[in-house]
């Protein structure tokens, strides 16, 4: 089975979570094609661009020794509250991007707690070290203070700092030390970061996030936290009112690779993946299996989140 890794990354707009999510995907050696080479490659929304704030999705992976990291993309505006936790129950931790000269902003704030009340192990990415006039050492004792404030437990404040300059591409465990890759944040990940759970069992993914395609529609995606997925599977759809079961079949499955998706022959518990074939299902509602169908608890969105949503 596939050495996996789930992370999210938390940041304020234009600390540079694109910036670094970018050359994560450089360093991994996924992005080989050189005529795109040094073009930013998720900011690639114009709704995001023109409003300045991530609100949609976009899963990538990156390739690292033998281990594949899933990089959830969340929202990084507060009014999308509801779908900040859907997103963060996918990662098994979370990267704390902040601009070294800026420090933590409210809206970080938001999500970081949601993240650490999930009990998501955070990693702090001190960003822009380059910059004169920063103040990286500032900035990590208010994080620190911040962790502290929104109760983050003894193994969550035990967090490790990766400082360093994502527009340069480098990033280094120690203040004041210059490296020449970000290897030193992708260690990171794969030593800090924990393996998801792998349940066996009948199958059970919730249904996180959806996606659509002009030639197959409506797109289911979550992350299997117990049995596998395979193509062709009969499964029950659970619907999030807790009482209509449908019964459907698996088409296809997807993984995320790279910035695109590939088709899987399985999905194994603990990985994110994409299901075509899936009628009439809504966020909320649970995949599991045919004959016995034990659905999730749904995540529940609050009213004031939805209304600010619409
Ligand atoms: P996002 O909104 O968090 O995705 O931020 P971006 O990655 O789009 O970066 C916002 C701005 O900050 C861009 O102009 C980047 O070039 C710049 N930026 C990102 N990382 C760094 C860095 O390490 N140092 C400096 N000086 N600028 C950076």
């Amino acid at each position: 089975m596939r050495k996996l890794r789930n992370i999210a990354i938390i940041a304020h707009v234009d600390h540079g979570k694109t910036t670094l999510v970018d050359k994560m995907i450089l360093q991994g050696h996924l992005f080989r094609n050189a005529a795109s080479a040094g073009e930013l490659i998720l900011d690639n929304n114009d709704i995001e661009r023109e409003r300045g704030i991530t609100i949609l999705s976009k899963n990538v992976s990156v390739i690292y020794k033998d281990y594949k990291i899933n990089i959830i993309d969340t929202p990084g505006h507060s009014d999308f509250g509801g779908e900040v936790e859907r997103v963060l129950n996918m990662a098994d931790g979370v990267l704390l991007l902040v601009d070294a000269f800026e420090g933590t902003m409210p809206q970080t704030r938001f999500v970081l707690q949601k993240a650490l009340a999930l009990g998501k192990k955070p990693i702090v990415v001190i960003n822009k070290v380059d910059k004169p006039n920063c103040r990286p050492e500032f900035v990590n004792e208010q994080v620190f203070d911040l962790m502290f404030t929104l109760n983050a437990n003894e193994e969550q404040l035990d967090y490790r700092t990766v400082y360093g300059s994502a527009k340069q591409g480098w990033m280094s465990n120690k203040l004041g030390e210059r490296t020449d890759n970000i290897t030193p944040l992708l260690d990171a990940i794969i030593d800090d970061i924990p393996e998801p759970a792998r349940v066996e069992g009948t199958p059970q993914m919730l249904i996180t996030s959806l996606e659509y395609s002009p030639y197959v529609g409506r797109i289911a995606v979550g992350k299997v936290t117990r049995g596998t997925l395979r193509p062709g599977m009969n499964v029950t759809l659970a619907k999030r009112d807790g009482v209509t079961m449908v019964k459907t079949r698996i088409k296809d499955l997807m993984t995320f690779e790279g910035l695109g998706k590939s088709k899987a022959e399985e999905v194994p518990c603990g990985e994110i993946c994409a299901i075509v074939g899936i009628e009439g299902f809504e966020i909320g509602d649970t995949i599991c299996d045919y004959d016995n169908p034990e659905p999730l608890e749904p995540i529940a969105i609050d009213e004031p989140t939805m209304s600010m949503l619409f």
